[in-house]
């Protein structure tokens, strides 16, 4: 065990303590009176990171909240450089959401941290750069470190990408770290390494130039009734979406992903349980997990037309409109994801309406193959600093600015998670402190492995 190691282990009570320092801070990004917090909350991180001893340690200003970037570069110019990445912006929170202590005023239970962002990403971001400091503190790390810190992610990260553009060259590295996800028992540590892309659409269906009285019905094609007939043809009786070539891109699975992706996955059983719905549904050749991580989605978020007041009112509505969404996986393209449904309704839609498919945002999936030395280098940090190797999992959900690092700064992205708790986005946000420690060692030794080299 080297040096560092027993740094954090020796630090680590005041490591919880400047924790919950930056908890107290409500850096909230989408209230626009939280904005000196914000300020705030990014010069503690600079401030942080020149106590630490990084070669260079500034908040830079973007289109929004700023940007805290920090490097450290004494490991030489032959060593590799990481960079990681998280995000000080929290979710809104307050006590009539139902916490039952100020979410802005930390304290610590049965080993819980609890308040907001205490694990998105406070808890996570200050993981990675305690275990920064151990490293520095006691005779250097063996990589090169870049650190950026957004204020953004929990408004879509909207300023970012044009940040990236703009600092290639600052930004260059050999592997990208995220501490941003996390697993369901403290025992078992998992790792996604693949996330979904997203294509974000509104579908307008228009008939008559004005709503009609019904006693006119079935002399013109009523726009909502059109609406529900394009989508019912989205999908076949099996769940597999039917827009043309929409699969084509989609990576096929081999029996050996297939096997590693179901071995500490949810079950039909899971599914049922924790939604509350008769059965599950989908396509029946794949299981839940393969459905959620490795097939597109096309669903339906919203519909809206009509009369929906209380009471009767017999009209066929003038229009009619649907929230559509389709998350995609890797080797999609989300622009040609949407063009593919947009042909497709344009050729669905009956002469009688006319339908208008609006793109509203867009993002790329992204995946890093397990086997790939980079990620190799986190099975091995988890299993010499969490103690147990992690099982791997395909994310349902989308996180945008992975496939921007990897596809701008062309970098793998390792998403070594250390998130046990509950909470997040909602009351009573907590983070495992054991989860923490480990989470800093194990980030330690994810340095370390990288350091020998990918
Ligand atoms: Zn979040």
């Amino acid at each position: 065990m080297s040096q560092a190691h027993e740094y954090a282990q020796q630090h680590h009570d005041r490591f919880v303590e400047q924790l919950q320092e930056l908890v107290r801070i409500p850096s909230v990004s989408t209230l626009s009176q939280n904005k000196p917090d914000m300020a705030q909350a990014a010069n503690w991180l600079a401030e942080d990171m020149k106590n630490i001893g990084f070669d260079r340690a500034e908040v830079m200003p973007t289109n929004g909240h700023p940007v805290v970037y920090g490097e450290w570069k004494g490991a030489g110019e032959e060593a590799p450089t990481v960079l990681v990445y998280g995000h000080y912006d929290v979710q809104p929170a307050e006590m009539a959401d139902g916490w039952s202590h100020e979410p802005f005023d930390p304290h610590i239970e049965d080993g819980f941290l609890y308040g907001r962002g205490a694990m998105d990403n406070k808890g996570q971001l200050i993981a990675q750069l305690k275990a920064i400091e151990s490293l520095i503190k006691t005779g250097g790390s063996p990589v090169n470190l870049k650190v950026i810190f957004e204020g953004e992610e929990e408004t879509s990260s909207i300023n970012l990408p044009v940040f990236v553009q703009e600092h290639i060259d600052m930004l260059s590295a050999d592997v990208c770290v995220i501490s941003d996800t996390g697993m369901r028992e403290v025992d078992q540590p998992q790792m996604c390494y693949s996330l979904r892309g997203l294509t974000y659409m509104e579908l307008h269906v228009t008939g008559p130039s004005h709503d009609l009285h019904s006693g006119s019905g079935h002399t013109i094609h009523n726009p909502a009734q059109a609406l529900a007939e394009i989508i019912a043809k989205l999908h076949d009786e099996d769940g597999r979406i039917t827009v043309p070539g929409f699969y084509d891109d989609v990576a096929e699975l081999d029996a050996k992903e297939r096997a590693l992706m179901n071995e500490d996955a949810p079950t039909e059983e899971y599914v049922i349980k924790t939604t509350g719905s008769p059965t599950t549904w989908g396509e029946p050749n794949f299981t839940p997990a393969e459905r959620m991580g490795a097939r597109p989605t096309l669903e339906v978020n919203g519909m809206v037309s009509g009369f929906y007041g209380e009471g009767s009112k017999t009209v066929i509505p003038a229009k009619a409109m649907a929230k559509l969404s389709a998350r995609l996986v890797a080797n999609q393209k989300a622009q040609r994801a949407f063009e593919q449904i947009r042909d497709y309704i344009a050729e669905i839609t009956p002469p009688s309406v006319r339908s208008e498919l609006k793109l509203l945002s867009k993002g790329e999936p992204a995946y890093t193959a397990p086997d790939t030395p980079s990620m190799q280098a986190a099975v091995r940090a988890y299993e010499q600093g969490w103690g147990k190797a992690p099982t791997f999992n395909r994310g349902g959900g989308s996180i945008p600015i992975v496939a921007d690092f990897q596809q701008m700064l062309n970098v793998p992205v390792v998403l070594l998670g250390f998130g046990v708790g509950d909470g997040v986005h909602g009351p009573n946000e907590r983070f495992l402190l054991e989860a923490f420690k480990r989470g800093v060692d194990t980030a330690i030794y994810f340095y370390e492995e990288v350091g020998k080299g990918l």
